[in-house]
């Protein structure tokens, strides 16, 4: 077996364990291979595995390494921030949005999603941490950008993502996990059909399944060190 293939093996046995463990069938939670600075092959590694979600953050290296997979019937998640500018090319070639923010983005991707593909399939970002630098619509403002983004013709409400703050606290990390799985719920009371809630990443995945993720976004526990440094790592590192 490749390491990548057997790394995505442990990562799948490690969902199966924790969500046992807090008392979830495992197929209640899906896992998202995070591919970004991953080669195309180190996708198609995955693929070969069995892997078939991947989320990417940036729009030029995405597109760089889409053509040497065409082959594969891959779902493709964008999960970074996005710019007003790249929504054409987002709503073009992705299944999934996680990282919707604002309503301003949001009718763009509508209005660029293209009749003859299945609508565009979101979850909106929630600023989980209070960090300034944070994206995410802030916790106050979900309500209104919940009912804005229902109510545009080619986009489906899923529903939330966060990343929470880089710490070693895992008890804040599970408050945030927390705060968004109040907010998920508030929203399918209020009667929103939900089913997806987007958090956990490779360091605080166990936390994310037992506050009710339904679906984890690993990288680096699937594909090893990233091949060079993201923005907002080096925004974190910059900042201890
Ligand atoms: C990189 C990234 C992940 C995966 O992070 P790892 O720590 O490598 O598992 C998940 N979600 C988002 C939004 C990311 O940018």
């Amino acid at each position: 077996m490749t390491t990548i293939a057997s790394s995505l093996q442990a990562v799948n046995a490690r969902i199966a364990r924790v969500a046992q463990a807090v008392g979830r069938r495992p197929d209640e939670i899906t896992l998202l291979a995070a591919s970004k600075t991953n080669p195309a092959e180190a996708v198609r590694e995955a693929w070969l595995a069995g892997q078939i979600i991947f989320g990417e953050n940036y729009l030029q290296e995405a597109l760089a390494k889409m053509p040497a997979l065409a082959d594969l019937p891959i779902e493709w998640h964008f999960i970074g921030p996005i710019q007003s500018n790249k929504t054409k090319r987002i709503a073009e070639n992705f299944s999934w949005v996680h990282s919707v923010d604002r309503a301003k983005i949001a009718d763009r991707l509508s209005k660029d999603r293209s009749e003859s593909l299945p609508p565009l399939q979101i979850c909106l970002q929630v600023n989980v941490s209070g960090e300034d630098s944070k994206s995410g619509v802030e916790p106050e403002e979900l309500a209104a950008l919940a009912a804005h983004v229902v109510c545009l013709p080619r986009l489906k409400l899923r529903g939330l993502m966060a990343v929470p703050e880089l710490t070693t606290a895992t008890a804040l990390q599970r408050s945030q996990f927390h705060l968004l799985r109040e907010l998920y719920d508030q929203l399918k009371q209020d009667g929103y059909e939900l089913d997806t809630l987007s958090m956990g990443m490779s360091e605080d995945m166990d936390i994310a399944i037992a506050e009710g993720a339904t679906m984890v976004r690993v990288g680096t526990a699937i594909f090893g060190p990233r091949r060079y440094p993201i923005p907002e790592e080096l925004a974190a590192r910059a900042a201890r």
